[in-house]
This record gives C-alpha cells, structure tokens and sequence, in this order.
C-alpha cells in the first residue's frame, strides 16, 4: 500500500470541477441533465485574440520564454495596471503564471511557513484553504453571513488576527456571491491593518471587468496608497476575455515576494505556454469594449437569475455587483424539504429535476448554493423551472 503524503492527504478536490464532472458524466450517460456549476464564460475568446496566437505559431514562438512572462507580456500588463488602476509596477514586480491558480499556489509556497496563519472571508473562492494547506498554513476561516453582504467586517477582522496571521485574503468582484468590497468598506479594513503592519494582503481581482457598480473598481491599494507595499494583486485573463483554458493569470507586488514566486516557479512549471502568453499580451493591449457585450449579457441574466430565486419558496438570493455567480441563501428550502444541509439540498436538485448547483457549504458558508448564469439564457429559465418544481412540487 502506496504511503501518501500528509500534505496531499490535507486537501480535497476542487468541489466545483467535481460538480462540473458528475453533471458531464450523468449527461454522457444519457440522463437530462443541466450543470449550473461551471466557473467559466459561455462566450468564445475574443477572434483577434485567437488570431495572435495562430500568427505567435506561424513565427516560431513556440519555445522556452523567461520563466516570469516575455518582456512585451510584462509589459502589457504594466501597462494595464497603469490604465485601469493607475498603478504602477516594474518589470521585477510582474509574475506571469499559468492561471489565477498557479499564482495563489506560488504565493503560498513563497510566503507561509507551518502554522502561519491566513485569513480567509467566508463564502471563498474553493482553492484559497487547500492551496493554504499545501503549504503548511493554516486557513483562518471567517464566515460572512448573508446580513452583511457577504463580506468581512473590520471587526471581524480585528477579531481573527493573532501574531501568527501573515495574509488577509481578499476577492472583489467574488466567486461565489458577485459582491463587490465598497471604497468606505476597504477603508474600514486598511484601517485595521495599519495597526499590524506584519499583515500582508492578497486581492483577488480575477472579476474585476465583470462588474456593474455605480461605482469605479476599487482594491484595498488603489483606496490607500500605504498598502501598496504589503499587497499582491492578483489578476488574469481568464475570465475578463473568456479564456479559461489558455491558463495565464498574473501577480504584481513587492520585488522579494515576486522574486521568491519566481523560484518557485522555475522549479514547477516554468514559463507558462508561450503561445497563450501571445494570446494575453493581445487581450490586454488589444480593444476593450470587446468585453462590453458580455458584461451586458450577464447583467441581464443577473437580474433575471436573483428575481426568479427570489420568488420561489425558501430562497433568498441578494443583489450582486459582478462576476458570474448567484448565490443564494436556501436554508428555507432545505427545512421546507426536511433535509440535512446544503450537501442533500445539491443532491435533492440532481436526482429529482437533474439540476447540478454547487453547495454554499463547499464555499465555507453552510445553508446556500451557488449558481453559475455563465450559461444561455433559455437554459437557465428551464434550469429555475426545474428548481421551483424541486421544492415546491
Ligand atoms: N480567483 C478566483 C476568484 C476564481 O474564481 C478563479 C477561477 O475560478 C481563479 C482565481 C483562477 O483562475 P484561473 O486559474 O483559471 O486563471
């Protein structure tokens, strides 16, 4: 009997691909079923995006790059971080990796030591507690109920930091609720963290195009400048111009903690591939209104999705400001069902009306389930037809 690692033994499997997969699989079996679990845009990657990537093969471009991203992919995102956010970085502040994913799993290796503690906002992007624990950090989870929109209070916040807390996790637009951290609710945190100047910061803007505020995108550096020192950005191209499967995400922050991410990473997988690297570099330096219509299409089927929750007996969904994702309270239906949790209302959904939702519960927050509108929109009529059916009969 193979003797694994306690490090791999500590993690589970991403629960939102599993959905994805046991909803491919009872489809390939002939059952009718709609998966609502995906964590992708339905749309294609933009053509003139494709098109560099053809022409980025057609010229050879298909070896080795620097490990850290190709100078002109560097570049672009620099130039992108100026644009959006008037942020500037240099060129040794940029780390380019193969996904969002990569660069969070980087960081972790780079920066925790066993036993440091990370704090974690609860419901969280599924990855962020496992890719913790791989590292021999400890997930500080805090849970963030529905009253207060989902999101982390300075308090709260106060109240889980210990001198053993090096990270504070943050995701603006957030995978799973959509909510978006307002100007004043950042400057609530920062205010915070200046009395523990140990903390380091980790936004998350991999949503931060797919978004309908009122007001302008904010992170917890561009509201506080004294921040930018002690904060990695996170970001990518994977959902902002549909391009999940190209695998570039990106970090920027301080010099040493981009350096030590490097090393890790050029002892894992070296540069990421060299032709999507092409691909990035036209998304971020090509035209940007070609995210427009997207954005538009979620919105649209946002109001629709949280509208139709909220009519059906036991859910309540709340308003969300972005990504792509409805999450929605359904402690109402599970009692109405008599079932245990979120887990059998998931199930319930599956065997009755062949409905795949992800549980809140595999988010960190027990009593939800999470919705993905990255889907057509007669799909997701049929798909809230059947859940009303599920639980009111
Ligand atoms: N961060 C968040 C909040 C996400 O939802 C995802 C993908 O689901 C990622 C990062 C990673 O994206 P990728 O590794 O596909 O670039």
């Amino acid at each position: 009997d193979i003797q694994l690692s306690q490090r791999v033994l500590s993690i589970k499997p991403s629960p939102t691909l599993a959905v994805t997969n046991k909803a491919a699989e009872l489809k390939a079996a002939g059952k009718d079923i709609i998966g609502l679990g995906a964590g992708e845009p339905d749309f294609g990657t933009p053509e003139h995006v494709k098109a560099a990537a053809v022409e980025a093969i057609a010229q050879g471009k298909t070896k080795y790059t620097a490990v850290d991203g190709t100078p002109s992919l560097k570049q672009a995102i620099i130039a992108k971080f100026k644009r959006d956010q008037g942020l500037d970085y240099a060129a040794n502040q940029i780390l380019v990796s193969c996904g969002g994913k990569q660069s969070f799993f980087n960081m972790s290796l780079a920066l925790l030591n066993a036993g440091d503690e990370v704090i974690i906002p609860a419901p969280y992007w599924v990855s962020y507690p496992d890719m913790v624990l791989v590292a021999e950090g400890k997930p500080v989870i805090v849970e963030c109920p529905q009253s207060q929109g989902y999101k982390i209070t300075a308090a709260q916040l106060e109240a889980a930091i210990t001198p053993k807390t090096r990270l504070l996790v943050l995701n603006s637009p957030s995978n799973p609720t959509g909510m978006v951290y307002t100007k004043a609710e950042l400057l609530a945190l920062v205010d915070v963290l200046r009395k523990h100047p140990q903390i380091l910061v980790a936004t998350d803007d991999m949503y931060e195009h797919i978004i309908w505020t009122a007001e302008k995108y904010e992170n917890i550096v561009t509201v506080a400048a004294d921040m930018y020192d002690r904060t990695i950005v996170l970001n990518g191209v994977s959902k902002a111009y549909a391009m999940t499967g190209w695998r570039i995400g990106y970090a920027a922050g301080p010099a040493k903690l981009i350096g030590a991410m490097k090393k890790v990473q050029s002892q894992s997988t070296s540069n990421p591939t060299s032709i999507s690297q092409y691909a990035a570099e036209a998304a971020l330096n090509g035209p940007q209104d070609v995210l427009v219509p997207m954005v538009k299409a979620f919105k649209e089927r946002h109001d629709y999705v949280v509208k139709t929750l909220n009519s059906i007996e036991g859910i309540s969904c709340s308003a969300a400001d972005g990504a792509f994702y409805a999450f929605a309270n359904v402690e109402g239906a599970i009692a109405k069902l008599g079932l245990e949790n979120d887990l059998a209302f998931s199930e319930h959904l599956l065997n009755t009306v062949g409905v795949a939702v992800v549980p809140g519960s595999a988010f960190g927050l027990d009593g939800h389930m999470r919705i993905s509108y990255a889907t057509a929109p007669s799909v997701l009529e049929d798909a809230l037809g059947r859940i009303k059916k599920a639980i009111e009969g």
